[in-house]
Parts: C-alpha cells; structure tokens; sequence
C-alpha cells in the first residue's frame, strides 16, 4: 500500500499532490485531471497554499451531473488525516467504477498555516470552522452562554506543568458550571462559536477569510453548474474512537426529503447526527455558494480519536484544546511543559497509533464511496 500517512505539511502536500497526478494519469481516458495551488496570503510563513485538485469527465453522460468536494484541513492539524484519506481514495481508485456520473474536486490543506504549526485555527486565532459565512452581521453576533466559562477556557496566565490537583480544580469549576447552566448551553458556549474574543477557542474572526474566499474564487471558475454538490470536509477528534460520525448542517423543511433519502440507509453503517447548530461551518457555506442545480448536500465527517467520545471525553478533549490555546497566548512555565501539552494535542486530533490510521483509511473507503452513489442517485 502506497503512504499516505505524513507528519508534516510539506510532505503531505507532496504526497498528496502525486497521488492526484498518478490518478489522473491511470484514469486519463475518463477523466482531465488539473490541480492548482491557491495561495495563502494571509499567512506570514512564505508560500503556503492548498491544493485544488479536479477531475472532469471527459464523456458526456446522460441525465444529471454529480460534483463530489472533499476537502481536508479546515483545521490545520486535522487535516494530516483528512490528506491521508484523500491520498488513500487516490491511491486505490477502484471505486470510481461504482460512480458513473460524478466528477471530483479534492481541496488539500483548507488551513495550510495550521497544518504547518500543527494548530486547529489560522494564523489570526481565526477558527475557519466558524468564519465560513456569507452575511457579514454574522460577525457582530454575540455567544449569549459563553461569558460565565471565560475564566475557564481563557485563563490568562502562562500555562503551568499539569499536576493532579490543579487539573481536578478545572474540571470541577467547569463541571460545576455545566450543572448551573445545562450541557446543551454550556456545549454551546465551549464550541458553538464566538466573535467577542480573539483570543479563546473557536473564535470566528472580524471577517471572511480572505483564504476562504480565494478558495471559493478558484472554486466557482473550475465548477461548471452541476445538479447535485456533495461536499465531505474530513476532520478529527469528535465522536467514538476510530468511528465516523457524520454531522448533518441545519437543513429546511424544502430539502428535507432529499437529506433523508441520502443519509436513511446509513445509520447502520455510521453515526449521523444533529448536533447545535453552529454558525460558519465549511462545509455548508460552500454547498450553499456553489449553487448547485437541484441539492447540495455539505457534510462535517468526523473521526473519533478518544474513548467513547461522550461527555468526559469530551471534556478531556477541551482541556487539551484550553491548555493549547493558553500557551500560544500567554506562553509555557516550561519547554518540558509545552511538549507534553502539544504531543497531547497532536494525539488528540492525529493520533500515532497504527490500528487508528489503519481504520480512519479502510472506514473511508467504506463510507465514502456509498455516500457519494447514493448523491449521484439523487442527479
Ligand atoms: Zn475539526
């Protein structure tokens, strides 16, 4: 089996470039292949870029087209497993058999600043998972929970070695607080997103991304109109260990019949669920400003990294996050200290262990496949 697997941006991105090239090429008489680099002007580090990388078929087909978008790394270090699945689909493209009317676009590395410095966010603090809108007074909107957990998720100190009793203080404050306020509150003000504070988690910036919005520019030339848009942005560390979690956008009454139709058959094969909503989610802003003919379907698949993922995982899981954020904030007591919090943090969101990687693959090339046969129905 080819290597999909990189541990930094660079190689993931040469990796995943050659995978798309290798594909294209074995799949030339079906397909033009073209793959672009779209610049990052936003970050400060040189020529970071992501892919944009296309498949078209070059046969006309009878009856509607299928436009499949999967795309990796809308946070930063989420997306070292996102490029492995990606260059896994490449690598083994047997599947494209069972399509017969859906074209590709695979977008590598939406947040290359954060694959490179191994963060979720971009190099403003900007959570790209919160700032994908198209209404601008969605930046003025205030997170009516979050205000009592600031001190909890903000600490403004530089972080100190973790030790038994003081990590046991934060989960009690934060459990107490849970119980004051409910879990579904409280659920939304840890990581239903904010505008008010640059520097806490899953804040949602002042304003687009410009990033964000040179993606949609390359997008909308290379996408001629489709009729069905499916878009799966793979990220990590929510849900149970090694299982796929789909998370379904806030859908409307109008369109409901066609998501169910689509996601009926697979709550045996994976968890799908509704979670809050969350304002600037990717994957259903671009479904929406791609305009497809007929449906756009915009997915978040999620990879669990930790336990059960229930409430304690979850809650062991924001502790890292917090404790991250800090650091790069307030800085570390020590280097010891900053190591342990970022191997931690790279566990939680890609995990070293072989059987992980092992599953994350063969479950993608399970689900993917059948997601996108059963949006191609839809055409
Ligand atoms: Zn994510």
């Amino acid at each position: 089996m080819k290597q999909a697997f990189f541990n930094d941006f660079e190689s993931a991105s040469t990796g995943f470039k050659q995978a798309f090239v290798e594909c294209g090429r074995r799949r030339s008489a079906e397909f033009e292949a073209n793959c672009e680099q779209v610049f990052d002007l936003s970050a400060s580090d040189g020529m970071l870029f992501s892919w944009v990388g296309t498949l078209k078929r070059t046969a006309k087909v009878a009856g509607g087209r299928a436009l499949a978008v999967l795309s990796s790394g809308v946070h930063g270090i989420e997306g070292f497993a996102g490029s492995a699945i990606q260059s896994c689909l490449l690598n083994q493209d047997t599947w494209f058999g069972g399509l017969s009317r859906t074209d590709f676009c695979f977008i590598h590395g939406v947040n290359p600043w954060g694959m490179l410095h191994r963060e979720r966010t971009d190099s403003d603090n900007v959570d790209l998972n919160r700032n994908s809108h198209s209404d601008v007074n969605l930046f003025q909107q205030k997170n009516p929970w979050l205000f009592p957990f600031l001190p909890l998720l903000s600490p403004n100190a530089p972080v100190r070695q973790s030790q038994l009793e003081s990590e046991l203080l934060w989960f009690g404050r934060l459990l107490a607080k849970i119980l004051k306020n409910g879990v579904r509150r409280s659920t939304l003000a840890a990581t239903g997103g904010h505008y008010q504070y640059p520097d806490t988690l899953f804040y949602g910036g002042a304003s687009r991304s410009q990033h964000l919005d040179r993606l949609l520019e390359a997008l909308r030339g290379l996408i001629a109109q489709y009729d069905v848009v499916t878009l799966i942005d793979f990220h990590t560390g929510l849900g149970k260990k090694s299982e796929v979690t789909l998370l379904l956008p806030e859908i409307s009454p109008a369109d409901r019949a066609s998501w169910e139709l689509l996601v009926g058959d697979f709550h045996h094969s994976f968890e799908v669920r509704r979670e809050p909503v969350v304002p600037g989610v990717f994957s259903e802003w671009l479904a929406k400003e791609l305009k497809p003919k007929k449906q756009g379907f915009g997915f978040v698949y999620e990879v669990g990294t930790l336990g059960k993922g229930g409430l304690r995982d979850n809650l062991r899981s924001l502790r890292r996050m917090v404790r991250l954020n800090q650091g790069r904030h307030w800085g570390w007591e020590s280097l010891a200290t900053e190591q342990r919090d970022r191997e931690l943090f790279q566990e939680l969101f890609f995990p070293s262990c072989l059987m992980w990687r092992e599953q994350l693959l063969r479950r993608a090339q399970f689900c993917v496949p059948q997601l996108l046969s059963a949006a191609e129905q839809q055409c």
